[in-house]
């Protein structure tokens, strides 16, 4: 991991910093990979990426809730979120963390509240993925996915992070149950103890767990923007005769814009997640941290003010 990386994702915790960025950020270049502050700034960006052919998700950002009533209020948003998506024909789902839902309080809490918004969106035909955040939560995320489809419900999703070295493992046991899965390399700062420290290896092992996730008889989210990977996915899939039905590209909004064009124009299926929310603050330091000339694109903007 670059020293850059850590250094942002680490200062991402100083309660000073996230003042002055909360503060000044949303205008200085937030808006770039924020979709709004808010889901009524958000649907018209939605409904311009639908139009460009780019199916979409949304997160009402937020994570690390610590008090059950609050995750109350996070499960009607979202059902305010999934029926708003429908009223307004827009073709987008929702992508959330468990953490936001009652995770850190207690498992049973989670899995009760993202249970009742994927059976929510069943009525509606839409589709629940729960986004993966810190290595502590791993557990806890896959077994709620599990339990979710072992009751049954099939409009449910989850992620696996290539940077771990246990998610070989995770991804062998979730392929019985033809899983929807969306594969990044990991946004988080995790120890060397647990993940691969350099990104070659990353890259490595996203190429192991894509073949295999392809391979498999589920749904493939190649979640990525590095075109290396992409085009080893394309040509994976064409050698393999895997349908462009079983897989597609995710990207995140304000990264890479042109080459999700350019997959759609060569007739492939795109994502692109688009959330949106006032508490947008740690969503923007893990993009700097992936790119810390975004660092510079933010400061360009505070010069220009
Ligand atoms: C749709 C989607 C959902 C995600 N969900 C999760 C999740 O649930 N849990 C999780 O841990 N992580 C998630 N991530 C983040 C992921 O783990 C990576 O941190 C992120 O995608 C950057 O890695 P990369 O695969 O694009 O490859 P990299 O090797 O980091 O980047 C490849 C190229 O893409 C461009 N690029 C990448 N990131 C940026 C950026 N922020 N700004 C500008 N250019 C950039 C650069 O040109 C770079 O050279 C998600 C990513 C996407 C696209």
């Amino acid at each position: 991991m670059s020293a850059l990386r850590s250094l942002i994702l680490a200062a991402a915790d100083s309660p000073r910093l996230q003042r002055f960025v909360q503060r000044y950020g949303f205008r200085l270049g937030a808006a770039r990979f924020v979709a709004g502050e808010s889901l009524d700034a958000a649907v018209p960006v939605l409904r311009r990426l639908n139009d460009q052919g780019l199916l979409t998700n949304t997160t009402l950002l937020g994570e690390g809730v610590y008090d059950e009533a609050a995750t109350r209020e996070v499960v009607a948003a979202y059902r305010e979120v999934l029926d708003r998506i429908r009223a307004e024909g827009l073709r987008t789902n929702v992508a959330l963390k468990l953490t936001h839902l009652g995770l850190s309080i207690d498992e049973e809490l989670a899995r009760r509240n993202v249970a009742g918004l994927v059976e929510h969106a069943a009525q509606l035909s839409n589709f629940v993925r729960i986004d993966m955040e810190e290595s502590r939560h791993v557990d806890a995320t896959l077994r709620i996915y599990r339990s979710l489809r072992e009751s049954g419900h099939e409009n449910v999703g989850t992620v696996l992070q290539s940077y771990l070295f246990r998610t070989e493992e995770d991804l062998a046991a979730l392929l019985p149950l033809a899983p929807n899965l969306r594969l990044v390399k990991g946004a988080y700062l995790e120890p060397p103890e647990i993940a691969y420290p350099r990104k070659r290896d990353v890259d490595a092992a996203y190429v192991r767990l894509l073949e295999a996730s392809l391979g498999g008889a589920g749904f493939t989210a190649v979640a990525t923007h590095d075109e290396t990977l992409i085009e080893h996915a394309i040509s994976f899939a064409r050698e393999q005769g895997i349908p462009k039905q079983r897989f597609q590209f995710q990207m995140l909004y304000g990264v890479r814009t042109r080459l999700q064009l350019e997959l759609v124009r060569r007739g492939f299926e795109v994502l692109v997640a688009a959330p949106y929310g006032p508490e947008w603050y740690r969503y923007l330091m893990r993009r700097l941290a992936e790119r810390p000339a975004n660092v510079l694109f933010l400061l360009r903007n505070l010069v220009r003010g």
